[in-house]
């Protein structure tokens, strides 16, 4: 038989669209498969074997037409289109901020808090004592004020959103002074220029990117100055031949001018990481002690809480932001509000904080712990019967990630996987589309797994998917 009409044959095989939804509704599967999902469905998988009948592909058999052949792709694709596309995800990158991989984990708390808040109606923007309307953010002002010392707080969607409300409010058509050491552009384009050009305020850069003085500052003030702006060097740092201003300085020099100071933390952090080991990270508290009029930062970074934009300040200052339209674009959802207040009571016992928010636990996690985590991926992969893997311990460094502690190296203990004929690149695909996708990375042909991220409850998962690996290929 000649191509054309074998082509011509396998086409006339071809069952209709109608043929596969009468035998599909006689299989129990299809019984919650809504129809707007099986049809396209069926469809697709027909469509998809004509194509590949008309382009001549070798893989079409007489049989990959039949009835059960066709059916078994349709529960294929029915299943994935029944499956959400937000998946919880296990992150053996050692990254623990990931901000790809929805970067921090709510601590119990905070999640039993957002259940109760979702569920049920709550008093958002009702003011028990009084009877009468109140503020969404004044359920968490006290607490913001307590941990951090500021006078006044309030909360945004995120910290983008609460530099763009702080800089209109602030410094609308005026100038804000910036080194050109702080411009920075964080993951997802966040740059400092662009969101000052987004609010109504003018940059006015100023030294150079390696150095800038207090001088270059006191120069560049002008009658139109609005701001003094300090942008944390979250993601990168500068070193060798280097000076930046600290806030005291620039605080007294707002004073003399009476030109208020802002500080974006970016991360933002409540604890003194240097107590643990680890390089110093400015403190929220710090900035707010050192006289900042207002401080901005993060609540899914360091912090450990949902995604949030925090600001904390001066009373004067809080009460314009507050009252600035921008304010309702930027409003934060009652989830949100739910999680992140449990999440800053926390705060109240550092040592409760560190042990209860999952950011926090990781990164102060002792090596030890991580070697005997690891040691356990180690031996489960090892029991697997007539397994094909070979594993390797090996010492690397996670990171904190999420644009923070940009040069700190945290030691770690990592497994690195190989299975005997199957490519590490095919390996590391087939991890990613498991489900739940574990996703690592691969180094010397070893697929690498940083036990610093990885949830305890989490091996067993791990251990499935190389099972289901090695019965697949
Ligand atoms: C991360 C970061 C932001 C943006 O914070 P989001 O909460 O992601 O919007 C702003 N400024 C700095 C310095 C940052 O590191």
């Amino acid at each position: 038989m000649d191509s054309n009409n074998n082509k011509q044959t396998l086409l006339r095989m071809l069952p209709g669209v109608d043929h596969i939804l009468e035998i599909a509704r006689a299989e129990s599967f299809f019984d919650d498969i809504p129809k707007t999902v099986l049809v396209p469905s069926i469809r697709s998988v027909v469509e998809d074997l004509r194509t590949r009948i008309l382009d001549g592909s070798l893989y079409i058999t007489e049989n990959s037409l039949s009835d059960t052949q066709i059916l078994k792709n349709v529960k294929k694709q029915a299943h994935r289109a029944m499956t959400p596309n937000l998946l919880k995800t296990i992150n053996a990158t050692g990254v623990i901020v990931h901000t790809n991989l929805g970067r921090s984990l709510l601590a119990d708390v905070a999640v039993e808090n957002l259940i109760t808040i979702s569920k049920r109606y709550s008093n958002l923007e009702f003011d028990l004592a009084k009877g009468k309307r109140g503020s969404r953010y004044s359920c968490v002002e006290d607490i913001l004020c307590e941990i951090s010392g500021a006078e006044a707080g309030m909360v945004v969607n995120n910290n983008a959103g609460a530099v763009l409300l702080c800089l209109d409010t602030i410094a609308k058509e005026q100038k804000v002074i910036v080194s050109r050491g702080e411009l920075v552009e964080i993951g997802g384009s966040f740059r400092i220029p662009d969101v000052m050009a987004k609010s109504g305020a003018i940059l006015k850069e100023i030294g150079t990117t390696n150095r800038t003085h207090l001088k270059d500052y006191e120069k560049a003030i002008e009658n139109d100055t609005g701001l003094l702006l300090k942008v944390h060097k979250s993601n990168y740092s500068v070193v060798g031949f280097t000076a930046e201003v600290s806030l005291g300085d620039l605080v007294e020099l707002g004073a003399k001018y009476h030109i208020p100071v802002m500080e974006d933390l970016g991360s933002g952090t409540f604890v003194d990481f240097s107590k643990y080991g680890m390089i110093k990270e400015p403190t929220v508290q710090e900035s707010v002690a050192t006289g900042a009029d207002v401080v901005t930062f993060s609540g899914d970074k360091l912090l450990g809480g949902p995604q949030a934009g925090i600001i904390v300040g001066k009373k004067d200052i809080l009460d314009k932001i507050k009252q600035n339209p921008i304010t309702r674009a930027l409003r934060i959802d009652k989830l949100t509000l739910a999680a992140l207040e449990s999440t800053f009571r926390l705060y109240r016992d550092e040592e409760k904080a560190v042990k209860s928010i999952p950011t926090l636990r990781m990164l102060t996690l002792p090596i030890d712990k991580i070697e005997i985590k690891a040691s356990r991926l180690n031996n489960m992969l090892e029991k697997m019967e007539n397994s094909r893997l070979k594993m390797k311990l090996i010492n690397l460094s996670s990171r904190a990630g999420g644009g923070a502690l940009p040069l700190l190296d945290l030691p770690s203990k990592c497994l690195g996987v190989q299975v005997e004929g199957i490519s590490v690149n095919v390996v590391e695909k087939f991890l990613r589309e498991n489900s739940p996708p574990i996703i690592g990375r691969i180094e010397e042909d070893f697929f690498i797994m940083d036990l610093r991220t990885i949830q305890d409850d989490e091996l067993p998962l791990i251990v499935d998917a190389f099972n289901n690996l090695l019965k697949q290929a």
